[in-house]
């Protein structure tokens, strides 16, 4: 089969390899599509702690079919379209699992990072946690729910968003043009900040009442009278430190601030006023991709309409440029790399 593997940091070829076989409790999937996140590029890296074991084949935003199980799966999955998310295991007993918090599991698996991912014709994955899709539909399309969407879903969720809220969206690609439509569906005003003005546009387009530039020194001072002394909250999916410094001043007081990009290296580390936290009564909270509730309601609305990427296609030849535009910043929407025709 074609597989994008990574040798070591920073070390990423297209090559063929053997198809994997399905173990016990897994799901052989014949990748449909897989998007293209900013979290492949530091499993390519090797900067975030602890990196990646070598050689990994990356891409956890997947939709693809069942073609076989492994010992005691359900052959009830096989010619299922499905979908495969980073979160790709846990042990379902410890107390974080119990407790709606299963991908901090101490056990915890991550596809396309502790195992091989989607950038590939075919991956493994274990079959109580892939999502069940429908048999019509772009599976280009919908690839981007499986990150971007359930991501943002909980990171709404972590800040209580409800009806009526102020959201800033800070970082209006891959993850934020989702999340400015989670936010619409759930009845939230958007703002969205992003230094390009063709994402600008974008976020307007999907919903975003207002959309400033982070080097816009009047920006701030906007959003403040707009939303009457701050957003009630702000999602910060831009990798950059900045970004979640200027969050921490820009949100009202008492409001929630939501860490969801994660910058690694050496920019994984903010400046940080305690007293204008602990005077404005703000919070810092993070989160974490999602869980298979947080999975399962992200891909309900997306298939109900509610949101839809904005999605272009990029063949597996490509995909190296693809991720070098998504290091440079070039990446409008999601580019989402189609498996489907050629190879195999
Ligand atoms: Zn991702
Ligand atoms: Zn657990």
């Amino acid at each position: 089969m074609r597989a994008a593997i990574i040798d070591g940091p920073g070390r990423l070829r297209l090559a063929q390899a053997p198809v994997p076989a399905p173990r016990d409790g897994e799901a052989l999937i014949r990748v449909e599509a897989c998007g293209i996140c900013h979290s492949d590029l530091h499993a390519i890296d090797g900067d975030w702690t602890p990196p990646p074991a070598y050689p990994l084949i990356p891409g956890h935003e997947v939709v693809g079919r069942v073609v076989a199980v492994g010992g005691d799966a359900s052959p009830s999955l096989i010619g299922r379209r499905v979908g495969v998310a980073w979160h790709g295991g846990a042990c379902g007993r410890c107390a974080w699992c119990r407790t709606g918090f299963e991908t901090l599991c101490p056990e915890v698996e991550m596809t396309g990072y502790t195992r091989n991912g989607g950038f590939a014709d075919y991956l493994t994955a274990r079959a109580d946690f892939v999502a069940l899709l429908p048999d019509e539909g772009d599976p280009v399309a919908l690839a981007p729910v499986l990150c971007a969407g359930v991501t943002t879903y909980r990171g709404l969720n972590r800040a209580g968003v409800g009806a009526g809220d102020w959201v800033a969206v800070s970082g209006v690609g891959g993850l934020g043009h989702m999340a400015v439509q989670y936010a619409r569906a759930r009845g939230a005003r958007v703002i969205a900040i992003d230094p390009s003005p063709e994402r600008r546009a974008l976020a307007t387009q999907l919903g975003a009442e207002e959309a400033v530039s982070p080097d816009d020194p009047a920006g701030r001072d906007r959003i403040t009278a707009l939303t009457d002394g701050g957003p009630r909250a702000v999602l910060v999916t831009a990798p950059v430190a900045s970004a979640f410094e200027r969050a921490i001043e820009l949100v009202r007081p008492g409001g929630v601030v939501v860490f969801i990009g994660l910058p690694g290296g050496d920019a994984d580390g903010i400046r940080l006023s305690v007293s204008a936290l602990s005077n404005w009564e703000k919070s810092v909270v993070g989160s974490n991709v999602g869980s298979r509730p947080d999975l399962r309601a992200a891909v309900d609305l997306a298939l109900a309409g509610a949101v839809t990427a904005h999605v272009t296609p990029v063949s597996f030849d490509d995909l190296p440029q693809a991720l070098e535009a998504l290091r440079r910043g070039r990446v409008s929407g999601r580019w989402v790399l189609d498996m489907r025709g050629r190879g195999a």
